[in-house]
């Protein structure tokens, strides 16, 4: 039996390294586009834009480990077709691999803004190479714009503040982080970020940007322009399933799989990781989750599928996010009409535990800082999900 999985990154490791963890000695095939061998990305725009860590400590497991676990590995290598009724995966350069199980883990890829791919000092951030072109103009005294708010523009925003250059912030909504903090703790961190010096520009987005060979400017919709030495972009991902489009599979904003993280209407080919929406049976519908801890946690459901077992994903998602040098962590999903209760600190304070929790149902938790107080709801929130009796009016 031969797994072949696409995508030499978190998802696909792991669920090479959970095959392996339960003794399956068949063998695993392990392909992905970039040259470098699995390393992990959340560094990227926190200790490595600090020059707190090189790229050679990103490794997701050391080169040994690589080693027994015994793979073929193909590094630099894309696919671009598949062809689920022979079980064949066509590569970028024409070769054909066979498989008897397919996993999907070949993650996301940054929303760009279209018209601006010639301009240098203007870039997204998710490989190790976009980490270190953004550090070398993060230097005191520049002036930095982060086009978007959300998690990889905050942390890029802290990091550039902490290194002394003048950040501001473009956040197309009334807060940053909105989509995954709703608008109370949204608003909480945008001023968070206002504190440590961050201008931060709400509810307009980028209308132009302008310069010769490099950024120089950029104008707002609302008519306005903000001077820059470099912009980093931070407006989202998209799933990477280009090469997918003619392969038959049901492709929604992702991979369309069902609780098993089987792709619909495949019975061998799995997905894991950015790229794939599942249902979640915890909340009865399409989810896709863009964070760490989901990518592990569904590569080891996979792995007992592929093994036989009948394992759901039904986890509750996580995330966690290091800005101005505390850890800011999230556990569920904050409805948008949801109450947000505070049981530390509070709207004013640095540090703080909230939940978000709409009737009876506790949906959330969120923490910056206090760690054993957020583990402690978060125990409640996977446990029975509602909301504690020692909090009060909300
Ligand atoms: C800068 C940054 C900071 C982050 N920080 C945090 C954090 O603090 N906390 C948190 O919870 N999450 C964080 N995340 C999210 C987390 O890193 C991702 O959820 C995780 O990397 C997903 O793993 P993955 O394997 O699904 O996808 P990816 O890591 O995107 O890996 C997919 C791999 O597939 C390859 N690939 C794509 N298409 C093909 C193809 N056709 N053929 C072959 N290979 C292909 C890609 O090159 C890539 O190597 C961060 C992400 C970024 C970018």
């Amino acid at each position: 039996m031969h797994t072949l999985i696409v995508g030499a990154s978190l998802g696909g490791l792991r669920t090479a390294q959970a095959l392996r963890g339960r003794g399956w000695t068949d063998k695993i095939t392990l392909l992905g586009a970039e040259p470098r061998p699995p390393y992990d990305r959340t560094p990227l725009s926190k200790e490595v834009l600090l020059g707190k860590r090189s790229p050679e400590q990103l490794g997701l497991v050391p080169a040994r480990v690589l080693q027994e676990l015994d793979l073929e590995l193909h590094l630099g290598t894309s696919a671009a077709g598949l062809d689920p009724a022979s079980g064949t995966v066509v590569l970028q350069d024409g070769r054909r691999v066979g498989y008897d199980t397919l996993v999907i883990a070949t993650g996301s890829v940054p929303r760009s803004l279209p018209g601006t791919e010639n301009l240098t000092g203007l870039r997204v951030l998710r490989t190790v190479e976009d980490a270190l072109a953004i550090k070398a103009r993060l230097v005191a005294g520049t002036s930095v714009v982060v086009i978007g708010g959300g998690f990889v523009g905050a942390e890029v925003a802290s990091a550039a503040r902490e290194t002394g250059a003048a950040v501001t912030v473009v956040a197309p909504g009334p807060a940053m982080m909105l989509r995954v903090l709703g608008p109370v703790l949204g608003s909480h961190m945008t001023a968070v970020h206002r504190k440590h010096g961050v201008r931060v520009r709400s509810s307009v987005f980028v209308a132009g940007v302008s310069g010769q060979d490099r950024v120089e400017a950029l104008t707002l919709s609302d008519g306005s322009c903000i001077p820059a030495d470099s912009a980093v972009i931070g407006i989202g991902a998209v799933p990477c399933t280009d090469w997918l489009e003619d392969s038959g599979l049901r492709l929604r904003d992702g991979v369309v799989c069902d609780e098993r993280l089987r792709a619909v209407g495949a019975e061998n080919i799995y997905a894991v990781g950015d790229v794939a929406r599942w249902r979640n049976p915890r909340y009865g519908e399409l989810v896709r989750v863009e964070h760490w801890t989901n990518a592990g946690e569904q590569a080891r459901v996979v792995a007992a599928n592929i093994a036989g077992e009948s394992a759901v994903h039904d986890a509750v998602p996580y995330v966690w996010s290091d800005q101005f040098g505390v850890r800011l962590q999230i556990a569920g999903r904050i409805g948008a009409d949801d109450a947000v209760h505070y049981v530390l600190g509070g709207p004013e304070t640095e540090r703080f535990v909230a939940l978000a929790g709409h009737g009876d149902r506790l949906n959330a938790v969120v923490a910056r800082g206090e760690v054993r107080e957020f583990l402690r709801y978060r125990g409640l929130l996977v446990g029975n999900g509602t909301w504690p009796d020692d909090t009060v009016e909300r």
